[in-house]
């Protein structure tokens, strides 16, 4: 990918502009990689939202058609960019997510280490076990469900400007 001569202005702009992938379109990648939709129909010559038939423009983006034809399907390269929106994102949700166990295992240790060293009592060392499944699955869900989807979602948009960035300008190329 060739993204960084693009300038970080122009991603920085596209990160900002309404979402490359709309909602609508959205939904309809998640349900053609699902298998539960085909990749057909009537889509937005420059954003790929979906597109009733008798419209003449993009609620999207407003592009009209009569400028840049609809298509019938998503090209490979748009709906590659979207799979990996969503590695992206479900990598960053599972990194978190980790931390959080491991936060958990080392407070396990740390209070085992305690425990062991002032000769505690057994009933301290059940309530550290305890507190490892607890923590452990609590962390992971905190870390994973809210700092991880906050930061993954953002990650993934911004190289996703940066992708699109490239996208649309090979493809303006193609197209006279
Ligand atoms: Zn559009």
């Amino acid at each position: 990918m060739t993204g960084r001569n693009l300038g970080e202005a122009a991603v920085q702009r596209a990160a900002e502009e309404p979402p490359i992938f709309s909602e609508r379109l959205t939904s309809v990648l998640d349900a053609i990689f699902e298998g539960k939709a085909p990749n057909a129909g009537r889509f937005c010559g420059n954003c790929y939202t979906p597109i009733d038939a008798q419209r003449t423009r993009c609620l999207h983006c407003d592009q009209d058609v009569e400028q840049r034809p609809a298509v019938e399907k998503v090209p490979q390269e748009v709906l590659a960019m979207f799979r990996q929106l969503r590695r992206r994102e479900s990598l960053v949700v599972n990194g978190f997510a980790y931390v959080g166990l491991f936060s958990g295992v080392a407070t396990f240790i740390g209070v085992f280490y305690v425990l062991f060293t002032v000769g505690a009592s057994v009933w301290w060392y059940v309530f550290d076990i305890a507190l490892l499944f607890v923590l452990s699955r609590v962390l992971a869900g905190l870390l994973g469900g809210y700092i991880g989807d906050e930061v993954g979602y953002r990650y993934a948009r911004r190289k996703l400007a940066e992708d699109w960035a490239v996208y649309a300008v090979e493809r303006a190329k193609n197209t006279p």
